[in-house]
């Protein structure tokens, strides 16, 4: 690694741990892209949704898969198919549906792929399940950032509050609870740890915190580079 390289940076945990705010702060500070892989979940669940495609009937979901052209701009906005999605995506039933349909082996394989060629040449930071463990298995640095159930549903109640969205603790609670169940049992890039991830448990930091602790990293990361 020659000084002027850039790293990647794989954050990997469970839904509402806080991964998209940390990993955006980052990308911002060292100038990266951040790449929100949960949104092109998404975007496949409020495609298939929008187009009456049966969730369950993995074939046809998979069969759609050529129909979609995700684009994710580096001010955080989403598009599909020319239409901005941003907010959308981001519903309740869509949440649930794109843990559905990201269980299907076709899905993953497309949408891996398209991350992997939108991470060449490093610079990057992604978020999602499956960073450290299949997209990115070579990235300098991995973090796997978790909080605990109660933790991660009440930051999210706040957002919803804030967002003047539906907020009801104990559904959210559950909803987190289901999702961990289906995205920690599926036969295909169920979340897990890396081997060589650093776990982040942000259940009692704050977001400073978590970003002055990840920032360290990197820079550690980085000055290592320098010496080689
Ligand atoms: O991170 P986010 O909550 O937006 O992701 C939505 C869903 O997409 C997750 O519950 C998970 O099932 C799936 N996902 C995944 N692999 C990723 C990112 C998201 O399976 N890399």
């Amino acid at each position: 690694m020659s000084m002027t390289d850039k790293i990647s940076i794989a954050i990997d945990g469970p839904s509402a741990a806080g991964k998209s705010t940390i990993a955006r702060r980052i990308a911002q500070k060292y100038h990266y892209i951040y790449i929100d892989t949960g949104a092109m979940y998404r975007c496949v669940a409020y495609y298939m949704l929008a187009h009456q495609i049966d969730l369950q009937d993995e074939k046809a979901v998979s069969a759609k898969l050529d129909q979609l052209d995700i684009r994710l701009t580096n001010d955080g906005k989403v598009f599909l198919n020319g239409e901005e999605v941003t907010s959308v995506i981001r519903e309740d039933a869509i949440s649930l549906a794109a843990s559905t349909v990201s269980a299907y082996p076709e899905v993953r394989a497309f949408l891996v792929e398209m991350q992997q060629s939108m991470s060449q040449g490093g610079g990057v930071v992604l978020d999602g399940r499956d960073i450290g463990t299949v997209v990115l298995p070579k990235a300098e640095l991995k973090i796997y950032q978790i909080a605990s159930p109660e933790a991660r549903a009440m930051r999210r109640y706040q957002e919803n509050m804030r967002r003047q969205l539906p907020a009801d603790f104990q559904t959210i609670l559950k909803e987190i609870e289901q999702r961990d169940y289906q995205d920690t049992h599926r036969a295909t890039s169920p979340l897990r740890k890396a081997e060589d991830a650093r776990v982040l448990d942000t259940s009692e930091m704050s977001i400073e915190e978590v970003v002055d602790r990840v920032s360290g990293w990197v820079d550690e990361i980085l000055e290592r580079g320098k010496h080689q």
